[in-house]
């Protein structure tokens, strides 16, 4: 079909059953990808591999915790298992923790969000290469960082403007590493998005709508969709010569 960025290829996305991960899964279907969507969250993943397969597409619900590295491996696997390859993967699982000032932060919090949104991403990164190298496929690789993994929040989310600069800084040196072998790895870098985990971040009090849609100069918060649309476009051979970068879709908070 005309349009379609993605046709012919395999894409696994982690933490597909809820906002930016599930808006990427439907989108990259819709783009003519084969998809396994990947999530802790089973029930969530296997309605939405249901949606994408109503509109006549092909999805792969997996259950798997990006911080096991024994999980992540079979995810891959059977996403190879059931669609013969893989080309494309996103990277987006990822919690928020909980907030308080840094002094106040505790072990447990730190620990639990570097595992889930650093380690994880690793982790990926180590078995989706992995199976890129022995099957001889190239491939594109996408990270979800933030625009907290380019610039300081101060809402006491210290763990996890770390643990996004460490996805930055994890995407540049992959990219260098496999670059002679064709696969490019990116990151995007979403500003604020109306997703379940922001709504959380709302109702706890962390922060408001009003003032995140404040620091984004274009005024209001992002669609999951905005930002699966970059994800797609990094994947798909139309942005070819692009790797290392952390791409921010951010309505413009991080050029001020
Ligand atoms: P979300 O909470 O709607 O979705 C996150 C998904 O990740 C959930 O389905 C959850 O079950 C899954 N997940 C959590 N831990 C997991 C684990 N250990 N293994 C596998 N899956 C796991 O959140 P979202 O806003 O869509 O966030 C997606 C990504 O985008 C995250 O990495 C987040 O940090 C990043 N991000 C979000 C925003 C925003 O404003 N919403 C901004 C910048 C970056």
């Amino acid at each position: 079909m005309d349009g379609q960025l993605l046709a012919g290829k395999v894409a696994l996305i982690t933490g597909a059953a809820s906002g930016i991960g599930a808006s990427t899964a439907k989108l990259m279907a819709h783009h003519g990808a084969r998809v396994a969507l990947a999530d802790v969250d089973l029930k969530g993943v296997a309605e939405n591999a249901a949606a994408i397969a109503e509109n006549g597409g092909q999805a792969l619900a997996v259950e798997a915790d990006v911080r096991d590295g024994q999980c992540v491996a079979e995810m891959v696997k059977r996403t190879v298992e059931r669609f013969g390859r893989l080309d494309c993967c996103v990277n987006n699982a990822g919690i928020d923790g909980s907030a308080s000032p840094l002094h106040e932060y505790t072990e447990e919090n730190w620990r639990d969000v570097l595992e889930v949104n650093l380690t994880g991403v690793w982790l990926c990164l180590k078995h989706e290469i992995s199976y890129m190298l022995e099957q001889g496929v190239t491939g594109s690789i996408v990270n979800t960082a933030s625009a907290a993994g380019l610039v300081g929040l101060p809402l006491g989310v210290s763990g996890y403007v770390a643990s996004k600069h460490g996805v930055v800084g994890l995407t540049r040196a992959a990219a260098l590493e496999y670059v002679r072998q064709g696969i490019r790895v990116n990151a995007i870098c979403p500003g604020a998005v109306r997703t379940p985990m922001l709504d959380d971040a709302i109702t706890s009090g962390m922060t408001t709508e009003a003032e995140l849609s404040s620091m984004q100069p274009i005024g209001r918060l992002a669609a999951p969709r905005e930002v699966a649309e970059a994800a797609v476009w990094l994947c798909a051979d139309a942005s070819s010569f692009v790797t290392g970068q952390a791409l921010a879709v951010d309505g413009g908070w991080t050029v001020q």
